[in-house]
């Protein structure tokens, strides 16, 4: 059911088919460099073999950077489903595709994603021991966006302290796209440490609960990367950061958990040219990878571990941003480098 495809800067991509349940995907392992790959499993309705094959290559090679740059010893992969999950997931194909991460034998590690849940993934466990993000189990994690949540609001804190002098966010104006589950928990942290809220999302309810629950103020969704605000927190969806928004962005920082938030590698300049900060978003958003990387490793003490990584990844942020100002590059180019750097050992 595994067929290998040659495809150079990986260590191993496979094409997936069962023919008995309708099974058809990939399985992409980037890098085991520091570790076994982990990514989750992500199923989409795509319209042509080839934009999944482009799409796992280009998710797995993002984990290898993700896992890296939060210090975890875990490479980089990622698997992709073609087909729509309301209409064609059932439990025939979910085990099929256990049995595909079972034969790779441990290179890879499967998790939740778009168009997954963790009742599928006890549907993967029954025919794998790779798999993460259960609900139930010794070493369950569960829901990662509050862990999410909690490393952007601390990499947030760094970086206001490169942005505006202080960490304190007291008085500071974050305008928060997106509040769905990551945030939601962002807004009531930034509540919390007495930071103003300008708030938007397409979903009225959601607004309207932070209205009610953090005085926040309501903007329409297309307006809120441009409102007078000190920090701009991207976490609804990618390519926010881009040549027609940057110009009207009056944040003097952008840190949000929003994956792949600048649309493209032009935006670095442009933003430094505006003298905006930009915490690079695949260090800043680490806390749900640590939080599913607690459950692969089986770590007994699951609270003080996740604390210790987050900590972690705040000294990472910090590093990041003191040799971008010292080397004269983008935060985003810094940390790619620094990344790269940690590839070339293995974790401890
Ligand atoms: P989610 O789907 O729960 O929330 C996204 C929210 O954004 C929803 O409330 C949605 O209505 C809103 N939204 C969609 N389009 C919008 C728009 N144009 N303007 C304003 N609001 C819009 O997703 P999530 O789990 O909170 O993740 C948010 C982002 O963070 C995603 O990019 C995700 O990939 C990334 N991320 C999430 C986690 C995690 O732990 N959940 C970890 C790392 C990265």
């Amino acid at each position: 059911m595994l067929t290998k495809l040659d495809q150079s800067g990986y260590e191993g991509v496979y094409r997936v088919e069962d023919a008995a349940s309708g099974l058809r995907g990939y399985i992409a392992v980037h890098s085991t460099v520091r570790g076994p790959a982990a990514g989750g499993l992500r199923m989409r309705p795509y319209a042509a073999e080839a934009e999944a094959l482009e799409d796992v290559l280009r998710l797995s090679a993002g984990m290898t950077y993700k896992n890296a740059a939060a210090d975890l010893p875990l490479g980089g992969g990622k698997a992709v489903i073609i087909g729509d999950p309301a209409k064609d997931k059932s439990e025939a194909l979910l085990r099929a595709m256990g049995r595909a991460v079972e034969a790779l034998e441990g290179k890879y590690w499967t998790a939740e994603d778009m168009g997954m849940s963790p009742d599928d993934m006890a549907v993967l466990a029954q025919e794998t021991k790779y798999v993460a993000g259960l609900g139930q189990g010794d070493f369950a994690s569960g829901d990662p966006s509050p862990v999410t949540a909690a490393g952007v609001l601390g990499c947030m804190e760094v970086a206001a302290r490169h942005a505006f002098g202080s960490s304190n966010l007291q008085g500071k104006t974050v305008a928060v796209q997106g509040l769905g589950h990551v945030g939601m928990y962002l807004a009531e942290g930034l509540h919390r440490a007495g930071a103003k809220l300008i708030v938007a999302d397409t979903n009225a309810r959601a607004v309207q609960e932070a209205m009610e629950r953090f005085e926040a103020v309501a903007v329409a969704p297309e307006a809120i990367h441009g409102v007078e605000a000190d920090i701009y927190a991207p976490c609804a969806i990618g390519g926010t950061v881009n040549m027609g928004t940057i110009p009207e962005i009056k944040a003097k920082l952008i840190c949000g958990a929003a994956n792949n938030q600048l649309a493209s590698r032009r935006e670095r300049m442009l933003l430094e040219a505006r003298d905006i900060l930009y915490a690079p978003d695949y260090v800043a958003n680490g806390g749900g990878i640590i939080n599913v990387a607690a459950e692969i490793l089986k770590i007994e003490t699951r609270a003080p571990w996740v604390a210790a990584r987050l900590g972690r990844l705040e000294e990472t942020m910090d590093q990041i941003l003191n040799r971008a100002l010292r080397n004269r590059q983008t935060p985003a180019d810094v940390a790619d480098a620094l990344v790269e750097e940690r590839l070339t050992v293995k974790a401890a």
